[in-house]
């Protein structure tokens, strides 16, 4: 690409709204441009890097295994109410209307579209395993997009899904996706972790996250100094028996408890409340309680009675609650009709004994638990959502370290969840109809991109892993006036660079030296080649990789050497 035919827009000025390294510099870079809360344009340059990324993961999907398809964006509401997901999914289902009144949700993810795929498309376990996946724009109706790309509400996602006849054929292609997955991370030069997490609203048994590790994550990363332990410390699922220390610091986010609805307190205390979780807003004398109910079983709940503060909240009572309920839209609803809250007012957590297992002393709601025949067995027997570095690791083998990360991909062993509810069967060897097992896997495309500079980024902008650097090599033109020999030397070096498979673009927009190499450091270009008078008199190239402190002079043979 010659510069001069491009559209580089770079600005020195730092966004005042950016809060985040990343969003800043994609900002000042001109990769993206805002068009609406959590919209963005991608520029020329910075679709350059988004299609990078993408290259990267569409390779090692294909090597993986998977086949690459298509689906809609938009997705009919008769599909998400077979899973009971139109109602379920809560306020980051965008809905919309056709102009026949005909209701469709804008894709948040595809379980249901992919699994009436297969329904309609696999007949015979011969067909089986089965792997998909597509790149494709998602919309999420976050509560707070921010961060720029990285919290955006439209997005883009590569998202796969596997049908199979058993659970161990399952087991098998979630490892080829967790493998691909590392390869992918790795390929693209990030530092990453991969850690057990919480299956949230998409559901299923085990599940992994891949998080970039950067201090600006949203997310807590608890990991062991003495084994391969790592968990996201907003996992609600690995669960210990007896008591387990209050959630304090984020509890102490939620003040006003009488005034928000069990997601609002979920989403303040950094959970996500899984399709198969229930949310219980309780109100009595210990105060508020919000517990989660997996099936018919409390897995979890958090008092805020606790908390430091609340004795400025007097308990309401029943008749209060309820006319308040029925009043007030800012209090603990408006509860509609089909949203799993339910309102338990004037009784104590005693009460929840009626509901749940082993809810027979406050603060030992798991206590009593059969493992195994309650609840699943735990594999790792420690919440470690309260988790603190210095804690011992849940798996008895050292000490937990905690770091921050944002979340770049998550694989997940769906089981029968979604092949049940929308009856996706295939006929097994002895001709009988089997519900197919499920995996899905998500990679956020987009959101890589500003994480891979969250880590990548020095002073004068962003410094990109060559697989996602928009050109590997700038070659730069000094004063292109003046000299036209300098001129043709410079576009031969970059002709010939192309022509070896080195990604080079020719700077010859004119512009004074400091100021274009001010652009190509911003912008992040990992090789500078300086093409000028002197150096051709002398015969050779000044050199410099963008991390470097000084340029050197080589000669043609050097450079490419250099240049591989
Ligand atoms: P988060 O915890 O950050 O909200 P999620 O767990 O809701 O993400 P998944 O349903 O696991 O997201 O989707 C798969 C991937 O899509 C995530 O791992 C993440 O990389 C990406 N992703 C999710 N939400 C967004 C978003 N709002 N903007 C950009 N990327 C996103
Ligand atoms: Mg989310
Ligand atoms: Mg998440
Ligand atoms: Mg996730």
């Amino acid at each position: 690409m010659r510069l001069s035919q491009f559209h580089l827009s770079t600005s020195k000025e730092t966004p005042a709204d950016a809060e985040v390294i990343s969003h800043q510099l994609m900002l000042k870079a001109g990769m993206i441009r805002k068009l609406a809360a959590g919209l963005y344009t991608w520029s020329p340059l910075g679709l350059r890097v988004l299609r990078n990324v993408e290259r990267v993961v569409r390779e090692e999907m294909n090597r993986a295994g998977a086949i690459e398809m298509l689906m809609p964006s938009i997705q009919p509401k008769e599909l998400w109410e077979e899973t009971g997901r139109w109602q379920k999914f809560g306020g980051q289902l965008l809905k919309i209307r056709d102009r026949k009144d005909a209701e469709y949700a804008y894709g948040p993810t595809h379980e249901e579209v992919v699994t009436d795929f297969a329904r309609n498309e696999l007949r015979s376990y011969k067909q089986l395993p089965l792997n998909v996946y597509q790149i494709q724009t998602k919309f999420r109706d976050e509560i707070r997009p921010r961060f720029g790309v990285m919290r955006a509400r439209e997005f883009l996602m590569k998202d796969a899904y596997s049908f199979h006849l058993t659970a161990e054929s399952m087991a098998v292609t979630y490892q080829a996706m967790y493998d691909a997955y590392s390869r992918i991370f790795t390929r693209l030069g990030l530092k990453f972790r991969a850690v057990n997490a919480d299956t949230g609203a998409i559901g299923g048994s085990a599940s992994h996250e891949f998080h970039v590790l950067a201090d600006s994550g949203e997310d807590a990363i608890a990991f062991s100094d003495g084994s391969d332990y790592a968990a996201n410390t907003e996992m609600a699922e690995a669960l210990a028996p007896g008591p387990r220390a209050p959630a304090s610091a984020a509890m102490a986010k939620v003040v006003t408890p009488w005034q928000r609805t069990c997601e609002e307190v979920a989403k303040l205390l950094g959970i996500e409340l899984a399709s198969t979780v229930k949310s219980v807003a309780m109100i009595g004398e210990q105060g508020f309680v919000l517990a989660l109910v997996r099936g018919d079983h409390m897995v979890n709940e958090i008092k805020l009675a606790k908390l430091p503060g609340l004795a400025e909240y007097r308990l309401a009572t029943e008749a209060e609650i309820l006319a308040h309920l029925g009043s007030e839209p800012g209090f603990l609803g408006p509860v509609k009709p089909l949203q799993p809250i339910t309102v338990i007012a004037d009784r104590s957590v005693a009460a929840m004994a009626d509901l749940v297992v082993g809810a027979n002393e406050k603060g030992f709601h798991l206590t009593g638990v059969n493992w195994g025949r309650d609840l699943p067995e735990p594999d790792l027997v420690a919440d470690i959502r309260n988790a603190v570095a210095g804690d011992p690791s849940p798996d008895g083998q050292g000490t937990l370290g905690i770091a921050r990360g944002i979340e770049v991909g998550h694989v997940f062993q769906l089981g029968q969840k979604y092949a049940e509810a929308m009856k996706a069967t295939v006929l097994d060897a002895e001709g009988k109809a089997q519900v197919m097992f499920m995996g899905c896997y998500g990679i956020g495309v987009s959101r890589i991109v500003a994480a891979a500079i969250e880590q990548n980024f020095d002073a004068n902008g962003i410094c990109w892993p060559e697989p996602m650097a928009p050109w590997r090599v700038a070659v730069c033109i000094i004063n292109p006036k003046n000299d036209p020999a300098v001129v043709e030397a410079a576009q031969a070096l970059y002709i010939d660079l192309n022509a070896r498979g080195v990604d080079a673009c020719l700077d010859d927009r004119g512009l004074r030296p400091g100021v274009m190499f001010g652009d190509m450091e911003l912008i992040g270009i990992p090789h500078r080649v300086v093409v000028s008078e002197r150096g051709l008199a002398a015969g050779t190239f000044e050199y410099r990789a963008r991390r470097d402190a000084e340029a050197v002079n080589l000669d043609r043979a050097a450079l490419f050497a250099q240049l591989g």
